[in-house]
């Protein structure tokens, strides 16, 4: 068999303080985990069965990299996650099980073209030109659940140019990582390389040209990225 072009490379993450890199397959998002964002996007939080949107696994972007301004967009916006990086496929994962097939853990900035998603989802249509464009899903280096445990609690917070813009615990979210897996598991297979961002607290808002973003979670550290001009 010959392919007709050469195969893209897989996409990868790196491992913390290792040259090891985490093979990324499938990026899943969770819309509205915490009820305060939910709110300001003009949402009710009620406790109703979470829902996903995917990115492409090629619109990963390492968490210190700069990311151009992307196209089409008047207002690109920030959105700081916990990521969760699945190491071992499986289907219909009971909550209570979930965990195990975590491999581990990382900081997440899912940006979005605030503006054409909010359009979609006026007409009742897709979220990917909100969601998933290249270098949208912005992911620090994953670090192995065997050194900073399953996360569940902890501080998660954001700052643009150093202002805080955004800080809530990861308790707060509706539901918390092994639900979520649980509930993705009965709708596909899991695989391992299979990446889900868990949702963004309030206090969602732009960013500009030239402006730093950094996001940090507690026992994960932080990552930078920087909003580049638009690409040639
Ligand atoms: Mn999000």
């Amino acid at each position: 068999m010959n392919l007709v072009f050469a195969a893209p490379a897989t996409p990868t993450i790196a491992v913390v303080d290792s040259n090891d890199r985490f093979p990324v397959r499938r990026i899943f998002c969770v819309g509205r985990n915490y009820a305060a964002h939910a709110r300001e996007m003009g949402q009710d939080p009620e406790r109703e069965a979470p829902f996903f949107f995917s990115k492409p696994a090629d619109a990963v972007v390492q968490g210190d990299h700069r990311v151009p301004y992307p196209p089409l967009t008047q207002n690109l916006h920030y959105e700081a996650e916990l990521v969760v990086a699945i190491g071992l496929g499986g289907r219909e994962i009971p909550s209570v099980d979930a965990l195990s097939y975590v491999w581990g853990y990382a900081i997440g900035n899912d940006l979005t073209r605030r503006d054409l998603q909010l359009a979609a989802r006026e007409k009742g249509r897709p979220w990917d030109f909100g969601k998933a464009f290249d270098n949208s899903a912005v992911i620090g280096p994953v670090h192995p659940f065997e050194r900073v445990g399953h996360i569940s609690r902890g501080v998660i917070e954001l700052t643009v140019n150093g202002k805080q813009k955004q800080k809530a615990d990861l308790s707060d979210m509706i539901w918390p990582v092994p639900d979520i897996i649980s509930i993705l598991s009965r709708s596909i297979a899991l695989q391992p390389g299979d990446m889900i961002m868990t949702g963004t607290p309030e206090g969602v808002g732009p960013l500009e040209i030239g402006d730093v973003c950094m996001v940090a979670i507690d026992g994960l550290g932080s990552i930078s990225t920087e909003i580049g001009p638009k690409a040639a």
